[in-house]
């Protein structure tokens, strides 16, 4: 029996990059998957591969930043699959710039995405996880949340992060629910590759000055997330919860 047999899981963003493994993952280690991004036809290539693999999964569009959507999505996850039982975070954005720059928009999408849609999405999920006394809810912070030049928005929501994970983790232990982050390092994605073309350089380069300057000596993939992941949200860490795991190949900033 896989880890994750009979087991539903919702992860946010996951129409490509670190989302797009992590779902990959989960399915993998048996759970039905529903693969959440903006719009539902990006997440399809990810339930095609999910499929051909022989799992299970399907695609939902929704807004994390918005309530009724996110809602609908994870009562939809429930009804189709008769459960939820797993949460991933995931969605994100970066909208970078030094402090004197940042406009206020860019502070408000950044923190709406990834704080306000974090809790809309955990408060939509964990009514379903609540009347099952059972859930795994996992949220992306970020080596950033320790500080980054050009990201006060983004480090402030990554560092919010972790404050929501050990709150959360204190309300929803009783109802057997442990709530965990994973703070990556430089991994690459388009997101990675988005911060090379503001730095005008390649992704290739910055990804080499990334490993030069990390112990392991490489950068970061979406895989080493979804491992990660896979144990957080699996019955081997049950003991486990308010954490924030540093998966970063041992470079903090
Ligand atoms: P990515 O490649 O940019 O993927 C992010 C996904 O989130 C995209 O599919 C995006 O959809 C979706 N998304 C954005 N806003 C959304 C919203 N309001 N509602 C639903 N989905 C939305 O990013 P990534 O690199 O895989 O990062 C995934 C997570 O890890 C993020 O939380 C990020 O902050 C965190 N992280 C990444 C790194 C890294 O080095 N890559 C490091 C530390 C932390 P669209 O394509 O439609 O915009």
């Amino acid at each position: 029996m896989a880890a994750l047999d009979g087991r539903v899981a919702l992860v946010t963003g996951a129409a490509r990059g670190i989302g797009a493994a992590v779902a990959g993952r989960l399915a993998a280690d048996g759970a039905a998957v529903v693969v959440l991004d903006l719009d539902e036809a990006s997440g399809k290539a990810t339930v095609d591969a999910i499929e051909a693999a022989g799992g299970r999964a399907i695609a939902i569009g929704a807004d994390v930043t918005n309530a009724e959507q996110i809602t609908a999505a994870a009562d939809q996850a429930a009804e189709e699959f008769g459960s939820l039982d797993i949460l991933v975070n995931n969605a994100g954005v970066t909208r970078d710039n030094l402090l004197f720059k940042l406009s206020e928009q860019d502070w408000d999408t950044v923190i709406g995405v990834h704080l306000k849609g974090a809790f809309l999405a955990s408060k939509a999920a964990q009514k379903h996880m609540v009347a099952k006394k059972y859930g795994k809810i996992v949220n992306l912070s970020s080596v950033s949340a320790l500080g980054n030049r050009g990201q006060a928005n983004y480090s402030a929501a990554k560092m919010g992060l972790q404050g929501f994970t050990r709150t959360l983790a204190i309300e929803l232990g009783p109802f057997g629910i442990n709530v965990n982050a994973v703070a990556p390092g430089f991994i690459v994605t388009e997101m990675t590759g988005a911060t090379a073309e503001r730095l005008g350089i390649t992704p290739e380069e910055l990804a080499a000055r990334s490993a030069e300057i990390t112990p392991v000596r490489r950068v970061g993939q979406p895989a080493d997330i979804a491992n990660t992941i896979a144990f957080l949200v699996s019955d081997e860490s049950s003991f486990i919860t308010g954490q924030t795991i540093y998966v970063d190949g041992g470079r903090r900033l």
